[in-house]
């Protein structure tokens, strides 16, 4: 049903001989450790990514509020295309440029964006949204003031109320934006668009550029009413998948998962002619996401390496450090529980991304495989699957 495509020619096969075997079977033709990107070398297997009418094309697959300094890995975003229709989901660092490498868009100046239908924001952790204003700054210059209708961009409102204070604090600190502390996608639009009033109002007066308003339209996903009481009690009661949106291309499904203190957290799921993509944001084990990925084609998944949780700091540690932990242990995948969410949703494929850490050895990813039949992908930036039939 689908088939990986890899994007560097400098990848090493050698390595991948090494972990096919491991991942259930799994064909794997993919980027390993990402070499620096030298132009000409992306371009090499886009031929065999456009023969596919739907992709699915790994933008960046790196977790966490970092650069990752030491690892070519770019801040978590994937794309769906179908055709000349593609759909971002989250605005990871360096997002953009992954966009164009992967061939989502005409690599010409002042262009690109053309095609961005949808933008589909997981939950509002920096590393999900630090190139979000890239979206709405650069976005009228590179494609979307040529577009004949506003890109649709999805996303979380508020969470309504603080998280609560770490029990491990020994102080409160102060608060950023009393007045919004917890800014969902519109609020955080505007906040952008004011944070960048001076080059706004300049490109507007000056240059005689379109208001982004009219470029991008901003929508956030709610949430039934009385369905979360508490959010840090509960973020993500069991639930039906909501209809977000919907189009020619894709219809699109979303869930509330688990992702505490984070509410809302979503996943979303895309279903084409071609075949089905689950995307499911940061959450820790979710029935859920389960229950929106039921069957899908491939699920996208988030992953954590709890050994290396366990290595980040000295015992015993600080309580700064112990809040820390406690996060990452709670809010996320373990290795060894994402086969198991692949497994009872029943998908064809899991493709592991938002990797924490971004520099673990690929053998360590692929233990998730033990207890997953289907085929496992560790993913890659620039990686894209093949989704349906092939064209030529
Ligand atoms: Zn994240
Ligand atoms: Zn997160």
């Amino acid at each position: 049903m689908c088939d990986v495509i890899s994007q560097f020619s400098g990848v090493s096969r050698r390595s991948l001989l090494g972990l096919a075997g491991v991942a259930g079977g799994a064909a794997l033709v993919s980027s390993m450790t990402a070499p620096a990107v030298a132009a000409g070398d992306y371009m090499k297997d886009l031929g065999n990514a456009r023969d596919y009418h739907t992709r699915l094309a790994l933008l960046g697959t790196a977790a966490g509020r970092t650069f990752w300094g030491g690892t070519e890995r770019q801040g978590i975003s994937s794309a769906l295309a179908v055709g000349d229709a593609v759909y971002l989901i989250d605005c990871g660092d360096g997002w953009a440029r992954r966009y164009l490498q992967a061939g989502l868009g005409t690599q010409k100046e002042f262009s690109g964006l053309e095609g961005l239908e949808g933008v589909f924001i997981t939950h509002m952790h920096s590393d999900h949204l630090i190139d979000y204003p890239s979206l709405l700054i650069f976005g009228s210059t590179d494609g979307l003031a040529v577009r004949k209708k506003p890109v649709q961009v999805f996303g979380p409102g508020s969470r309504g109320k603080l998280v609560p204070l770490s029990p491990s604090a020994t102080d409160t600190p102060p608060v950023i934006n009393p007045e919004n502390p917890t800014p969902g996608i519109s609020d955080m639009t505007e906040y952008v668009y004011q944070a960048y009033a001076a080059d706004l109002n300049d490109n507007m007066r000056d240059s005689l550029k379109p208001d982004p308003h009219t470029l991008i339209n901003v929508s956030e996903v709610v949430v039934p009413p009385g369905l979360v009481v508490n959010p840090d009690v509960d973020p993500a009661p069991p639930m039906e998948p909501l209809h977000v949106y919907e189009d020619e291309n894709v219809r699109v499904t979303a869930t509330l998962v688990k992702h505490p203190p984070v509410y809302p957290a979503l996943a979303y799921r895309f279903d084409t002619a071609e075949g089905s993509v689950v995307f499911s944001g940061d959450t820790a084990y979710s029935d859920n996401l389960i229950r929106l990925a039921q069957g899908a084609d491939i699920l996208v998944h988030e992953v954590i390496d709890p050994r290396w949780v366990e290595s980040l700091f000295p015992s015993p540690p600080t309580p700064a450090q112990e809040a820390k932990i406690h996060h990452l242990i709670n809010s996320h995948t373990s290795i060894e529980e994402v086969g198991v969410v692949a497994e009872n949703a029943g998908v064809k494929t899991l493709v592991l991304s938002h990797l924490a850490p971004a520099d673990n050895p690929k053998n360590r990813w692929l233990e998730a495989g033990r207890s997953f039949s289907g085929r496992l992908v560790v993913g890659d930036d620039l990686m894209q699957i093949g989704i349906g039939k092939r064209r030529r």
